[in-house]
This record gives C-alpha cells, sequence and structure tokens, in this order.
C-alpha cells in the first residue's frame, strides 16, 4: 500500500496548561483534496505549524510520505516535498512576475542569485519559471511588477512560489483570504487544475470554496477533530450548519 501523503498521528499541542491541538491524526491519500476548517481559535494555525515544523509537538508524530519528519525543522521539510504558501503577503514588491518565480526556481536547482548571471542554468530556470506562470495563468503580467498587480493575482505569484519547490504536498493556508469574490473564484478555478501528483491540505474560511474544492473536510473544533468527511456530509452537520451556515 502507498503510504500517505501527510499524515499526523495522535498530535498534542498545548500552551502552559492549555490544549491547542487535542489528539489530532489526520491522513491525506496521495493527490488528496483535503480541507481543514473550524470556527476562530480552532487550532488550525497551531495544526499547520506543527505540519509545517514551526512548532514541535507535545506528543504525536508528523509523516511526510511514511517517513517520520517531526524532529525536523521547517527547510528540511520543505526539501522532503512539504510547501505552504501564507497569509502574510511575502513577495518582493519591485522585482516582476516572472523574476520573482525565477529566483523561486532558481533557488531549488541551487542556483539561487546567480539566476541572473550571464554563465549557468539561466534559461532552463526561466523556462521552468514561465511554465509556472502560465499554469497560474499569470502570463499576461509575466513582465509587471509584483507590486502594481491586484491582490488576487498576487496571491496566485505565492502560489506559484510554493510550486516553485515541487512540492508532493501542499498547505494552502487561506488563499483568499482578502481577495474580491471574482478574484478568489478564478484563483480556485486554478487551484481546481493543479496536477494530481500533488497532495493538497486547504485553510480557508469561505465555506463556498471550500465545499467546490475539498474531496474531504476535516472538522476542527477546541483542536480536535470533531469529524472528517466529504464536503456533502460535512455541510450537513449541525454544528457546521450553526457555525458556517448561520442556522
Ligand atoms: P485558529 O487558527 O483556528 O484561529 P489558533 O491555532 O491560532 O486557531 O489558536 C488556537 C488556540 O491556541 C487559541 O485559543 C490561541 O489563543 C491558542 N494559542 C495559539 N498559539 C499560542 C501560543 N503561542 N501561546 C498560547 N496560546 C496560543
Amino acid at each position: 500500500m502507498t503510504a500517505p501523503a501527510l499524515h499526523t498521528r495522535n498530535l498534542v499541542k498545548t500552551f502552559g496548561g492549555f490544549t491547542a491541538t487535542d489528539d489530532v491524526s489526520l491522513t491525506l491519500a496521495p493527490g488528496a483534496r483535503h480541507a481543514l476548517i473550524g470556527p476562530n481559535g480552532a487550532g488550525k494555525t497551531t495544526l499547520v505549524n506543527l505540519l509545517t515544523g514551526v512548532l514541535a509537538p507535545t506528543a504525536g508524530a508528523v509523516f511526510l510520505a511514511g517517513e517520520d519528519v517531526t524532529g525536523l525543522g521547517q527547510h528540511r521539510r520543505v526539501r522532503r516535498g512539504l510547501a505552504r504558501t501564507f497569509q502574510i503577503n511575502r513577495l518582493f514588491a519591485d522585482l516582476t512576475v516572472l523574476e520573482s518565480v525565477a529566483l523561486a526556481v532558481g533557488e531549488r536547482r541551487g542556483v539561487g542569485w546567480r539566476v541572473w548571471s550571464p554563465v549557468g542554468a539561466q534559461g532552463e530556470v526561466l523556462d521552468e519559471a514561465a511554465r509556472l506562470i502560465e499554469t497560474l495563468r499569470l502570463a499576461d503580467v509575466a513582465h509587471r511588477r509584483t507590486r502594481d498587480l491586484a491582490y488576487g493575482r498576487q496571491r496566485l505569484i505565492e502560489i506559484a512560489l510554493a510550486l516553485a519547490v515541487r512540492p508532493r504536498v501542499l498547505l494552502l493556508d487561506e488563499p483568499a483570504a482578502g481577495v474580491p469574490t471574482r478574484e478568489s473564484r478564478a484563483l480556485f478555478e486554478t487551484l481546481a487544475e493543479l496536477p494530481r501528483d500533488m497532495t493538497i491540505l486547504l485553510i480557508e474560511h469561505d465555506m463556498d470554496l471550500v465545499f467546490r474544492f475539498a474531496e474531504r473536510i476535516s472538522v476542527l473544533v477546541s483542536g480536535a477533530v470533531l469529524l472528517e468527511d466529504t464536503p456533502d456530509v460535512v455541510a450537513t452537520h449541525p454544528l457546521v450548519r450553526e457555525v458556517y451556515l448561520g442556522e
């Protein structure tokens, strides 16, 4: 049997006497489109930080493709195929879209800032960056500075930067936060087309987007997984209806 792309076993995180992550076991099969939802304070950010290695768990373990990565720091997890996007905008405002993405591709290929040197692999790097930009439907703005773009497109660049590391698992942390509705629809259409050899865990407040994108949803309440099921089942759960659908 293939190992899950991402798996947590009985993860616990306490801050002083407070339990922010309460015995969370998640399993994402390769290619999964999985979402994590829950009210404010449910522990979503803490869980993401445990997955990425920003925080060390109080107990339990994190596995990437079957390998125990619990003791590994963030960079090592990235090298093992885990990438994330951030809620915070982290773009180089003065670079163009192509320059930004090429830098990230160059970083993965170990050429770093030398991507612009007249010698070396810059042709291949630029080709790969251009392909990523195409995938994310940013080709028309490839030569514009990231600061001049609409917020929704800046979020797409952040996703391009995450994809530049060729992740096996992509964590999307509120990709639509602050993005106008029409743009966020377009963003999710693009996300829906990402290749299936990539596993995606989405954290998102907008339930419309979550229910359309995810094939499985875990509902986190007070640090624990209240239920995990398909969108149809999750949508009919009384607590989900109360918290998200205002019933
Ligand atoms: P969410 O992302 O779902 O809103 P968080 O993971 O940010 O939830 O927070 C879950 C709970 O853990 C909150 O009650 C928060 O106050 C608490 N918490 C998060 N980080 C810390 C910390 N470093 N120290 C103490 N409490 C924390």
